[in-house]
């Protein structure tokens, strides 16, 4: 086993999943190679501390919980009969803009719809 492949396995070696041919080389290499052996401890001692990390307390699971329930509440999508008003008020605006438009070009004697490029 050269180095490449050994630290390929060194995740696999220390949760304990490797065969037994490959777990027999990995030990073999590690005590012989002092580079593989740095980077087994390093990646252990990693795994270690992730582990030793304590679960969040009630208090904060709580907050977290709060806040995800007010950003879901901020980001709410439009209800069934809120969607028909607003398609509503927007035609209502662009009829008024077009009607604006038609009394000024009346009011300046052009013919309608002029004053928007329109004949
Ligand atoms: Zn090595």
């Amino acid at each position: 086993m050269n180095c490449d492949e050994a630290r390929c396995e060194l995740t696999g070696f220390h949760f304990g999943t490797l065969t037994g041919a490959t777990r027999d080389a990995l030990e073999a290499h590690l005590p012989a190679c002092p580079a593989c052996l740095g980077e087994y401890l390093a990646l252990k001692r990693a795994a270690e501390c992730v582990d030793d990390v304590p679960p969040p307390s009630e208090l904060s699971r709580a907050r977290l919980r709060r806040a995800m329930a007010d950003e879901l509440r901020r980001a709410r999508r439009w209800s069934w009969w809120e969607r028909p008003l607003v398609v509503g008020v927007a035609a209502a605006s662009v009829w008024l803009a077009l009607g604006a438009a038609h009394a000024v070009a009346v009011g300046e004697g052009r013919a309608p719809f002029a004053a928007l490029g329109m004949r």
